[in-house]
């Protein structure tokens, strides 16, 4: 039987630790860092991640502001308002809601948002900093969740076989990217891949990041490998699956993810956490410029 890595244990940890910062930054007389929330519209998904956002950067002590517009608005009026939420130095961090709107270009806003305060990774400025291994860029939120879990159960990368199944800008490259910056050995795969289940049966730790429920199976495991699952597929009936066969992988595994309640748990707390060093990384860069003027 497997040990199963929960995300709530996770996010306790890193939500203790963020608390302890704030209290640290009140102690100084320094604001808590503010997250705005832009979205375009009103779809299900978007409003039930907004609702949830917003209550739990409030349960650690963090700021949020939603900015919420038509789903008509025009593609000018939309990134005139953009631009002041990216200028506005009371904001530290910014998460959009893609797809904004179908008359909405959303690389325009990507490549717009200040990378600075771009807390969920999707500023091409941002994705290079990760390609180069510098730690002052923001990953995707769900490529350091994978980051978090694996750190959280002490697990060490360095030298091991690591299979990442799916090739996403938005999990699996950057994800391979911070696994290659700790050492571990990566091997990317995608749907064109080759015998896959014997690849993945050479890796230590297996990365499901594909989109298929249940696609990866006994035979993709190898015994006593790390298996982590980012998989969210729904069925007909609004069950919700990984990508791994759970209850084959189980006996198998050393370690595995549930889904629910594995990776996406753990995705607003890297949010939280990457808006805490967003406004970190500010309040240093204002101190050198106050300290320039003086100068
Ligand atoms: P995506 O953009 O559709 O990418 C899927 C990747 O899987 C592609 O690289 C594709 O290969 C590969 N693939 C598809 N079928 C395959 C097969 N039979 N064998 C091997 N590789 C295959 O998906 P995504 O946005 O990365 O999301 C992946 C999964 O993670 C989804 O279930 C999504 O819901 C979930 N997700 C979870 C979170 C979270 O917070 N937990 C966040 C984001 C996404 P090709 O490149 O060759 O097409």
């Amino acid at each position: 039987m497997s040990a199963v890595l929960k995300g709530a244990d996770v996010v306790k940890e890193m939500n203790e630790a963020m608390m302890a910062q704030l209290a640290a930054r009140a102690a100084a007389g320094q604001d808590a860092p503010k997250l705005a929330i832009v979205r375009v519209g009103k779809r299900a998904d978007d409003l039930a991640y907004e609702r949830g956002a917003v209550k739990r950067f409030a349960n650690i002590g963090l700021r949020t502001e939603v900015y919420a517009y038509p789903a008509d608005i025009r593609q000018e009026d939309f990134l005139a308002a953009f631009r002041q939420i990216n200028d506005d130095p009371d904001i530290h961090g910014i998460l959009v809601f893609r797809p904004l709107a179908p008359q909405i270009d959303d690389q325009l806003v990507i490549e717009a948002i200040n990378p600075g305060k771009d807390v969920d990774g999707i500023s091409p400025v941002n994705m290079a900093k990760i390609f180069a291994g510098d730690s002052s860029g923001f990953a995707p939120c769900t490529a350091a969740a994978v980051m978090a879990i694996l750190d959280h159960a002490g697990i060490s990368l360095k030298g091991k076989r690591v299979a990442v199944v799916g090739r996403s800008l938005v999990v699996g490259k950057p994800l391979s990217m911070l696994l290659l910056a700790r050492d571990a050995t990566v091997t990317l795969c995608h749907s064109k891949t080759l015998d896959l289940p014997a690849l993945c049966r050479e890796s230590d730790i297996l990365v499901a990041c594909v989109g298929k429920a249940k696609l990866l199976g006994a035979e993709y495991i190898r015994p006593g490998a790390v298996v982590v699952d980012v998989g969210i597929n729904v069925d007909e009936e609004g069950g919700l699956w990984g990508d791994v066969d759970f209850a084959a992988a189980e006996s198998i595994a050393g370690a595995i993810t549930p889904v629910p309640g594995g990776v996406g748990t753990v995705t607003t707390s890297i949010l939280a956490r990457q808006l805490m060093k967003a406004a970190d990384i500010a309040g240093h860069q204002q101190g050198i410029n106050g300290a320039l003027m003086r100068y």
